[in-house]
């Protein structure tokens, strides 16, 4: 775990709402442990609840779009993931040969 005290908000500027705004990662666990770090505008942190998780494809990407809905108040947003790393894992978890297992 890390130090960081910083946690998200539902009105930071940075808050993947958007494509444009989407965070990158490298496992699909850490959109989840995003989104129980979130702080909605009601006060509820990780109130968030997830209805849809979905693969958007735009411009030779990907992301993961998550409709969530918070369980205190109601808000609905969705947010967006860049998934690249993820699915970049898998092809070279997929390709022969390829990977980083050991022998
Ligand atoms: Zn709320």
């Amino acid at each position: 775990m890390s130090d960081e005290v910083r946690r998200p908000h539902l009105t930071d500027a940075d808050c993947p709402t958007s494509m444009q705004s989407a965070i990158a990662v490298r496992d699909v666990s850490e959109e989840y442990a995003w989104l129980q770090g979130l702080e909605c505008t009601c006060g509820g942190v990780g109130s968030f609840r997830l209805n849809v998780q979905a693969l958007v494809q735009e411009e030779g990407s990907n992301f993961d779009a998550l409709d969530c809905t918070c369980a205190q108040c109601g808000e609905q947003r969705s947010f967006f993931f860049n998934v690249d790393a993820v699915f970049a894992a898998y092809a070279a978890l997929l390709r022969p040969g390829g990977g980083d297992r050991k022998p």
